[in-house]
């Protein structure tokens, strides 16, 4: 019972979807089964005809459903909706309007907009709808004029009548409720999809392709948070710029294939020696910026580590084992800075750090 909730909650809240060829099916199931339900009644109630007939109908909805596995949608509709059309002229003229068979081209409105307008089956879904509401209303009309004119052949008894009118109001009201339902699981499965494909777009808006590492835009907003915090609480941080020493000769010397491939390994480098409150990023290029959550000797440690994790990284090309150094600018969040002033002093530590023989932490 508690995985049959679980099931129908998944469906309501659209992770368990239902396609149109299986949503199709089970209505046409459903419609089937009805007929037969209704020749079982006009045979007890005396009219073969009307018996027979039902039987028949009952059959053709199952060959329907054979159509819709070859996607068959419009020929399906189609030939549904004239036979609710035909079936509620045929009662009227035998067993007397006041059967209620005619209820069905009023409940089949809201189902075929449903059909037409929701399920990408259709092409010209505002015309084509009209066209089918149109049918059932003067279906409908032609109905009542019918039964004003014509004498049904056979009327159904009182008791049948009221037998009839009251199964077919429950059914259309059913109907109704069932495409409602329906509508109701396709908005729900479209807001779940719209939800997920958000929060995708979200992420990669953040993060730099190549690497998995945040990007400089989600690093400067980050920045900027972090400069709040520290004017407001007092939350002292250090940041870490970080650049590839020679990167341009391995470009040269191994193609930017294998660049690329050296930027990878030395992301997951950096990362692996941060903790998960500090902050990774690819700043542009062979450059990174780091936020670390300490003061600045905490800061200029997970640089040390950093250093040497870069150091050891060893990737193949052919017979050799290509390595690289990194050289890393550190400083302490200073209250009052702007972004731009704040990276600017990490950037001179890494330039000393360049100019004084790469390979090293300054700071
Ligand atoms: P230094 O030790 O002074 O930092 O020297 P460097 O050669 O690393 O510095 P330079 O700024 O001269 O060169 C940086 C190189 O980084 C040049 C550029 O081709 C390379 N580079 C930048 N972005 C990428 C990238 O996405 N992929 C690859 N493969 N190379 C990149
Ligand atoms: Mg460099
Ligand atoms: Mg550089």
């Amino acid at each position: 019972m508690g995985n049959f909730s679980h099931y129908i909650k998944g469906i309501r809240n659209g992770e368990v979807f239902f396609d149109e060829q299986f949503k199709f099916s089970f209505i046409l199931h459903e419609v089937g089964l009805l007929h037969l339900l209704f020749s079982v009644l006009f045979y007890i109630m005396g009219n073969r005809v009307l018996g027979i007939y039902n039987v028949c109908v009952f059959l053709g909805y199952l060959s329907i459903d054979y159509l819709i596995k070859f996607k068959k949608f419009r020929l399906s509709l189609i030939i549904a909706c004239t036979e609710v059309m035909l079936h509620s002229f045929l009662t009227t003229v035998t067993v007397g309007i006041n059967t209620g068979f005619s209820f069905y081209c009023f409940s089949m409105v809201p189902c075929v907009f449903y059909m037409i307008l929701t399920w990408n089956v259709f092409k010209r879904k505002e015309i084509t709808s009209i066209l089918y509401t149109s049918a059932f209303a003067l279906a409908l009309i032609g109905n009542c004029m019918i039964s004003f004119f014509v004498e049904p052949k056979t009327p159904a008894p009182f008791g049948w009548a009221i037998a009839f009118s009251s199964l077919n109001a429950v059914m259309s009201v059913v109907a109704m409720a069932e495409f409602l339902i329906m509508l109701d699981w396709d908005v729900m499965h479209k807001s779940e999809k719209m939800q997920s494909l958000n929060d995708e777009l979200g992420e990669k808006a953040n993060i730099d392709p190549l690497t998995k590492l945040y990007n400089r835009r989600f690093m400067d907003q980050k920045l900027e948070e972090k400069l709040t915090e520290l004017s407001k609480e007092g939350n002292i941080f250090g940041i870490i710029m970080a650049d590839i020493d020679d990167f341009k000769k391995v470009n040269d010397t191994y193609g930017h294939d294998f660049g690329d491939r050296i930027l990878v390994e030395v992301a997951a480098a950096l990362k692996k020696s941060t903790r998960d409150d500090d902050f990774v990023c690819r700043w542009g290029g062979e450059e990174f910026l780091i936020i670390i959550n300490g003061n600045k000797s905490i800061t200029k440690d997970v640089a040390e580590r950093m250093r040497t994790a870069v150091s050891e990284i060893g990737v193949p090309f052919g017979n050799d084992i290509i390595k690289v150094t990194m050289t890393f600018g550190v400083t302490e969040s200073i209250t009052g800075f702007s972004v731009d002033k704040l990276v600017s002093v990490a950037d001179d530590n890494l330039y000393k750090g360049k100019q004084n023989g790469k390979n090293q932490v300054v700071g």
